[in-house]
């Protein structure tokens, strides 16, 4: 899989990220003219997030303890302020196409290591997919398949065979399909197409 492709979703990512981010603020705008005290206190909230950070560093866990209970008290308020307008703490969070990577494209894992969300591997798997022709399935398989258009007539001097195209191709679509049945099995050999450069 070339970087190209993925380095081109990251960015669609991205993009989708910071206008989920971007929805929640204008969200939040109208919502903050309706109910000013929750702005208030979700200025508070910010605040003391910033100082908390800044004690952790600091090291003084009395002056933390303190600080949690005042936010504490504010996230109560707030949960009372939206409980009262019918809303929920999911109003104020943005709305994300995948709710488990956030629009990065990657989740932590309980090891702190970094993995490749399942959202953007399906991604490239259906970019893969389509690359590989493979979408035409649905249309182009072993039942859809119209030996007919082969001609029933041998002819050794044309096509080097003693025996007509159709029953040419009828084998060749018998070993196709006892290939893919055989597909898991590992003594089974690989199948090579060869021709003439442009024949599919
Ligand atoms: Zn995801």
């Amino acid at each position: 899989m070339s970087n190209d492709i993925l380095n081109s979703l990251l960015k669609e990512y991205e993009q989708k990220k910071l206008k989920a981010e971007l929805d929640l603020e204008k969200k939040k705008e109208t919502l903050y003219q309706k109910l000013p005290e929750l702005e208030k206190i979700e200025n508070e909230l910010n605040h003391y997030a910033i100082q908390t950070a800044k004690n952790i560093l600091k090291n003084e866990p009395y002056s933390l303890e303190e600080m949690k209970q005042k936010i504490e008290v504010l996230k109560y308020k707030k949960s009372c302020i939206l409980q009262e307008a019918n809303l929920s703490i999911h109003d104020l969070e943005p709305v994300y196409e995948c709710p488990i990577c956030k629009d990065t494209g990657y989740v932590m894992g309980e090891d702190y290591k970094t993995t490749m969300c399942n959202c953007l591997k399906q991604r490239l798997l259906d970019y893969s997919f389509h690359k590989s022709n493979m979408s035409g399935l649905t249309k182009e398989n072993f039942d859809t398949f119209n030996e007919n258009l082969f001609s029933d007539e041998v002819d050794v001097a044309k096509f080097k065979f003693n025996i007509s195209p159709r029953e040419n191709i009828k084998n060749i679509k018998q070993k196709c399909i006892q290939f893919v049945n055989e597909f898991d099995n590992p003594e089974y050999k690989n199948l090579l197409f060869s021709g003439n450069t442009g024949l599919r």
